[in-house]
């Protein structure tokens, strides 16, 4: 959910560094639980017995590393592990991604909290809200407290989702201009008879040729 920055990470080594309880692995990839999780599950929760809330909650933060997840494994990067920790969630992945691969990845577990929220609305609406505490309080979670933590992790400035994130439209928008331009000069170049690789090594000799006339 947070994504440190380095110096952010080494403030936070002393105090994140161990006291995990390792859950489950998914797919080889460890999922990890941080001994702060439950304090802040209960002072989320105001203090008051929660059981559905906390699972709630921390079902959320899951969902959304998860997402985050799910995209580095779509783009053949390397999924090290998922924390769960006091201060929100770290997936923990390595690899060189494009640029809008990394911003791909940013948008997963916003992307994952908003298909939450659709899936539960949708029932809530038609059949209301369930009558047992406890999964009342886990689809409560689901709703507005998993919308405010989506809009939360947007903010556009790091530590957040949103410094990666919001990029994506620019480096979207620019591929969309680089693709136009080539397609441009393929026709071109099929109306001058030439495969674009002639014309690529026409266009490398000309300017070879305007460099050594100057
Ligand atoms: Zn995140």
């Amino acid at each position: 959910m947070l994504h440190l920055s380095l110096w952010g990470l080494i403030g936070m080594n002393a105090l994140f560094s161990g006291g995990y309880w390792t859950l489950f692995h998914l797919g080889g990839v460890p999922v990890r639980l941080h001994w702060s999780v439950p304090l802040v599950c209960v002072l989320f929760g105001g203090l008051r017995f929660a059981p559905g809330l906390w699972l709630g909650i921390l079902l959320v933060i899951l969902l959304h590393e998860l997402g985050h997840a799910f995209f580095v494994r779509r783009f053949g990067l390397a999924n090290l592990g998922i924390d769960l920790t006091g201060i929100g969630g770290l997936c923990r992945w390595a690899g060189e991604p494009t640029p809008i691969e990394r911003a791909w990845v940013a948008w997963g577990g916003v992307l994952a909290q908003l298909v939450l929220f659709t899936v539960t609305i949708v029932p809530v609406a038609v059949l209301g809200t369930p009558s047992h505490p406890w999964v009342a309080q886990l689809v409560e979670a689901f709703l507005w407290p998993n919308l405010f933590v989506a809009g939360f992790n947007l903010i556009p400035f790091a530590p957040f989702d949103g410094a990666e994130a919001w990029p994506l439209f620019g480096h979207l928008w620019r591929r969309h201009r680089a693709r136009q331009k080539w397609k441009k000069k393929l026709v071109k170049a099929k109306d001058l008879g030439e495969t674009p690789l002639e014309q690529t090594l026409r266009q490398a000799l000309d300017e070879a040729d305007r460099r050594k006339l100057h």
